[in-house]
């Protein structure tokens, strides 16, 4: 099985992408998601043609943390994914439809941490409206809000990092959102499930934020890109490789190096036939 973090791991916003090798020789773009009709989040056309291969010879499972409506967004090359990790764990989709075992099962661990009013109300005491463009609840289960960066004092992030521990809440900036998430809502927990329905021994996976961590730590093998939070305070692990390059061409960079993976592993996973 192979899962993977979408945004800025797979698929890139055009602030996201660090085009910064001479216009000629830029790489081409495939437009995978399209959000009041504008073009939102881009691969690179090598990266969709070895996702669309990489999908025909394992299990992928996109482990997001968008919600199943911002999910659905996004067209991944390839066929549709059997099951897709959204919410991040709090929803498994199994064919599209959000399946209602799991969000039970969910739901009871929640009780476990702090109430999600009181975290989103602790956020949003210590916002600053110069600074906050909007604030999100995804799904009633985790809270986020979405700043301008240039403004966002640096030490706020940590400082309420430091207060949501303790509550069992954890948090995670990645690039211009702000993501209090409880601790039992785990990327990992819901791909163990998948593994579990889908029979796979083998977990290849990639990252690149600290909600990712638990994902890349559960896995046999691992990516994260150059960029992002994982890489900005240093996170790493012995099975965790990481790729030297940054945005977009990280995604194609990791994609390459799982496609290897899979195929040098014959028995690894169940082969799908021509
Ligand atoms: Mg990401």
């Amino acid at each position: 099985m192979v899962a993977s973090d979408l945004d800025r791991t797979l698929i890139y916003s055009a602030a996201a992408l660090e085009l910064t090798m001479p216009d000629t020789r830029a790489p081409r773009l495939l437009c995978v998601e399209t959000y009041d009709h504008r073009p939102l989040s881009y691969m690179t056309e090598e990266a969709a043609a070895l996702l669309a291969a990489l999908a025909g010879q394992a299990v992928f499972v996109p482990a997001t943390t968008r919600t199943p409506e911002q999910y659905r967004r996004v067209r991944l090359p390839g066929p549709p994914p059997r099951y897709a990790v959204c919410a991040n764990g709090g929803h498994l989709l199994v064919d599209g439809e959000s399946d209602p075992e799991w969000r039970q099962r969910v739901r009871e661990r929640l009780t476990e941490c702090a109430p999600l009013a009181q975290v989103r109300d602790h956020m949003l005491g210590r916002a600053r409206p110069e600074w906050l463009l909007k604030e999100r609840v995804a799904d009633g289960l985790f809270a986020y809000l979405v700043v301008e960066r240039a403004l966002l004092p640096d030490t706020w992030v940590k400082e309420l990092a430091a207060w949501a521990g303790p509550q069992g809440w954890s948090v995670s900036l990645q690039g211009r959102k702000i993501y209090a998430v409880p601790h039992p809502l785990t990327k990992s927990a819901a791909v163990a499930e998948v593994a579990r329905r889908a029979g796979t021994a083998r977990t290849l996976a990639a990252g690149d934020s600290l909600l990712d961590a638990d994902l890349l730590r559960a896995a046999d093998v691992a990516w994260r890109p150059a960029h992002g939070e994982l890489a900005d305070s240093g996170w790493q692990l012995s099975h965790v490789r990481v790729v030297p390059e940054r945005g977009v061409l990280a995604g194609e960079a990791i994609l390459r190096l799982m496609r290897s993976a899979v195929i040098t592993q014959p028995g690894a996973v169940a082969p799908v036939p021509d």
